[in-house]
């Protein structure tokens, strides 16, 4: 009988100590501030992939070896079954005959953020609890992850998910969409931005009297519970693509905090055939700045019609240094180019009106990257990968396009219940004072 070694995980800033995947799944954030990282990459043979295996199949096979050893293991089929209810369907486009879209849109809240919340709130839900306080989920949000989040938990015994997010930065059917689960869901909307969200986070979580009286959790996309799930739709794209055409399958993904590049990027490292990766970022240029030579310089975000990606400071970049310890060959790897709002709206306008697809503010950022490689002549089979439903910004994308978006009824139907949110200073020590006032045991 062969005994495989569990693969221990610790933080990016330091080897020791070091935990199972079960911790720092439990976890979210290290405790010296880090991120949690595997000892070392996994890495697995095209061939150990069912051909005709679901996405939660291909889910199943690629995440073995990251529990191997744990006591979710055995359960981990389950989990994906659990979490990976819709498709990733690969789409040819018709602006670009030979590359598509991998559609990550066809979850319960039209955002790929759907996939890692709900692997996340399937592990959560099977870990043992410390002891029997109610569990409280702390998302800040500019959008899309505090929907899925909230989603994936709503009316899950012994969790409270508290979401915070930046008052009027959010599209109005975001806002509704936060707002509108209640039972053990609560959404404060912050006077601040992204940032000042992420922080207060950050801070309730490094906070060491807190958790006895208000046991935390994190659900952003720092934890691995959300990452891991994410390369799923990378090598299960790639692996069909690879057994048709015989080829790698390249990448150009949105990009914010980095939480669905890095996916990408460690499926790459685990063997999967998958080419090369574009970052395209919108006007908050912290990346493409990076990768065009200059030094690493996070800063404020600025407000853009991409609003899930408005980051100045991306989170994962940590894991990404740590991924990648030698920077010239970080560089050498990858590029991220910066899309203006006036191109987005152009980029929105254009496809809808020559091709017929209609884009998120998201998606229309790696198309037009696609758009420049193909003028650049590059002619690799590249997949956009397209993250949000167009509905979900309709005050931006319906003026550009001259009509409604279709509905995803699942929005539609969120959209039909009442929503309310509580406003919220943006400062720790309102987040600290709610919570102790609403989610102490
Ligand atoms: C979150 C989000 C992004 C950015 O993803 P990161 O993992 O933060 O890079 C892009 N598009 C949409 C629609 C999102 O919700």
């Amino acid at each position: 009988m062969s005994v495989i070694a569990p693969l221990r995980y610790h933080s990016t800033r330091s080897p020791t100590p070091s935990v199972p995947i079960s911790r720092a799944i439990a976890a979210g954030l290290a405790p010296d501030g880090g991120l949690y990282v595997p000892e070392f990459l996994p890495r697995i043979d095209a061939e150990a992939f069912d051909a005709n295996g679901t996405l939660a199949d291909t889910a199943a096979t690629l995440l073995a070896p990251f529990f191997a050893g744990d006591p979710l293991a055995d359960e981990l089929p389950e989990i994906c079954v659990e979490a990976f209810t819709f498709d990733a369907p690969l789409r040819e486009l018709r602006a670009h005959p030979g590359s598509s879209m991998l559609e990550l849109f066809h979850g319960p809240t039209s955002a790929f953020k759907d996939f890692g919340a709900r692997f996340l709130a399937a592990c959560l839900q099977r870990l043992p609890r410390e002891n029997s306080q109610t569990l409280t989920i702390l998302v800040a949000t500019s959008g899309d992850t505090g929907a899925a989040v909230a989603a994936a938990f709503h009316r899950q015994p012994g969790i409270h998910v508290v979401i915070l997010y930046p008052d009027g930065k959010v599209s109005p059917r975001q806002a509704h969409q936060l707002g509108c689960f209640g039972d053990n869901i609560h959404a404060l909307r912050v006077t601040g931005r992204f940032d000042d969200c992420q922080r207060m986070v950050k801070t309730a979580l490094n906070d060491t009297t807190l958790p006895a009286r208000v046991p935390l959790s994190s659900a952003n996309s720092i934890s691995l519970g959300r990452l891991l799930p994410q390369m799923s739709y990378y090598a299960h794209a790639a692996l069909g693509w690879w057994r048709e055409h015989d080829t790698p399958l390249n990448f150009i993904v949105p990009t914010g905090n980095l939480g669905n590049a890095m996916a990408c990027l460690w499926a790459k490292g685990m063997g999967l055939p998958i080419g090369e990766l574009q970052l395209a970022c919108n006007a908050n240029a912290t990346l493409p700045d990076y990768f065009a030579g200059d030094r690493y310089a996070p800063r404020e975000a600025i407000a853009t019609l991409a609003n899930a990606m408005d980051v100045g400071a991306p989170s994962n970049f940590e894991r990404l240094r740590w991924t990648f310890p030698d920077e010239a060959q970080l560089r050498a790897l990858l590029d991220a180019r910066s899309v203006d709002d006036a191109t987005i709206r152009l980029i929105i306008e254009s496809h809808a009106r020559d091709h017929g697809e209609v884009l998120c503010p998201h998606t229309a950022t790696a198309m037009h990257v696609l758009d420049e490689l193909r003028r650049e002549g590059n002619d690799m089979p590249w997949v956009v990968v397209a993250t949000a439903h167009p509905a979900k910004f309709e005050s931006v994308v319906e003026p550009l396009i001259g009509h409604a978006v279709d509905v995803p009824d699942a929005l539609a139907n969120m959209l039909q219940r009442p929503a309310s949110a509580e406003p919220l200073a943006a400062s720790a020590d309102a987040l600290r004072q709610w919570l102790l006032e609403h989610a102490a045991g």
